[in-house]
């Protein structure tokens, strides 16, 4: 069987360092490994709209940023294929019937569902377009075959949701769609980066967030404003590395290399954090290595999309050819299901024979 990767982001806003830890570092290194027959990268504009239908401008102006970044952080449109889901028809057919096949109580069963539902005080009035996004989801994982998702952990209930979904339609049609499997990062710290104010995630709908686009100061007064642990109240105070967002975000970025570079005084992110345990270590000296760390992952990805911002044209393009390369692919999963489930009337002379004969008798 082919190994394709679907994944992607909804343009809400810029990506941030979560994004990068969690699906987007990891998307190109796939994309290099070259295991891979067909990595599809989607924008999800339509996804967007769920929770953002009275916002169309903002979702319209963040579909160039998200571009931006992915071509930034190394997404190449000569080996994946970057596109816009709302450009692809197939995808809200393949909703229509995968909603066939899901219970509204699976639907509200949904953890992740349950708290963004709660995040967007959506509590009284769900749009039955948010409330349905796992099902879209199914059908953009299953619309390109898509064997392997690469995300962060909160959208292991979506992928679980597709392959229920996927396990259902072959046993009512027929083997058609293919199972896909989740690939979270492997480092611990990834799986749902929180953000700079503590908080469970980082996520644009929160505010609380590092920016792959953000200018070298804004990152160093983030930085230098982020949360630690509260009773660490003076140097001396012993302190708690567990739930301390700065030694969060070095779990997730810093390498054996950084020390010598940044904090020759200590040999790994061990010693440093024995340190801080033990008490005697400021947080001011701890941010500054983690702005450091930070800056040097940052810098590259900053200038590349400094040279992509001169060609605006060049990227929309790029945008409208991964667009008809998606659409190619998603088609051809779409004319499967449509036999899969009777409804190829006009392809399928066999049926059109039987009630000529049937009629004729
Ligand atoms: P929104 O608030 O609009 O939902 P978001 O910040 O949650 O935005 P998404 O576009 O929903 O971002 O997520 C895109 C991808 O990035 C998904 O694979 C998701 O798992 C991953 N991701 C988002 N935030 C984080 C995070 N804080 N840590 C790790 N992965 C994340
Ligand atoms: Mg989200």
């Amino acid at each position: 069987m082919k190994k394709i990767i679907l994944t992607g982001d909804r343009p809400t806003g810029r990506l941030h360092i979560g994004h990068y830890v969690g699906s987007l570092k990891r998307r190109v290194e796939l994309q290099n490994s070259g295991i891979y027959d067909k990595i599809f990268i989607m924008i999800a504009d339509a996804q967007a709209l769920t929770d953002n239908a009275d916002c169309p401008e903002k979702v319209r102006q963040n579909i160039i940023e998200v571009a931006l970044d992915y071509l930034s952080c190394g997404l190449d449109p000569e080996k994946s294929v970057l596109f816009i889901q709302s450009q692809i028809a197939e995808l809200c057919e393949l909703s229509f019937y995968y909603m066939n096949l899901v219970t509204v109580a699976r639907l509200q069963r949904n953890p992740t569902v349950k708290s963004e539902i709660q995040m967007r005080n959506f509590e009284a009035s769900i749009p039955v377009g948010f409330f349905t996004y796992p099902i879209s989801q199914a059908s953009d994982i299953t619309a390109f075959k898509a064997t392997t998702v690469p995300v962060g952990e909160d959208q292991e209930p979506m992928i679980e949701q597709t392959r229920e979904i996927v396990r259902k339609f072959n046993a009512v049609y027929g083997e058609t769609l293919v199972e896909p499997e989740i690939l979270l990062p492997d480092n611990e710290a990834c799986l749902r980066l929180p953000g700079t104010d503590g908080k469970a995630k980082m996520s644009k709908s929160l505010n609380n967030c590092i920016y792959l686009s953000d200018t070298p100061e804004d990152v160093r007064k983030k930085v230098m404003g982020m949360y630690t642990d509260p009773d660490h109240v003076r140097v001396e105070d012993p302190g708690k590395v567990e739930g301390n967002t700065v030694f969060t975000y070095l779990d997730a970025f810093s390498k054996q290399e950084h020390f010598a570079r940044y904090l020759p005084d200590y040999a790994s992110l061990d010693e440093l954090k024995a340190h801080y345990k033990r008490g005697g270590l400021g947080d001011v000296k701890v941010k500054k290595f983690l702005n450091a760390v930070l800056q040097e992952e940052l810098e590259p990805i900053r200038n590349r999309r400094k040279e992509y911002e001169k060609d605006i044209a060049g990227v929309y393009h790029i945008l409208q050819e991964g667009c008809r390369k998606a659409q190619e692919a998603a088609g051809e999963t779409l004319d499967e299901v449509r036999k899969a489930m009777k409804i190829n009337y006009f392809d399928d002379m066999d049926l059109i024979n039987e009630q000529i004969k049937r009629f004729q008798q």
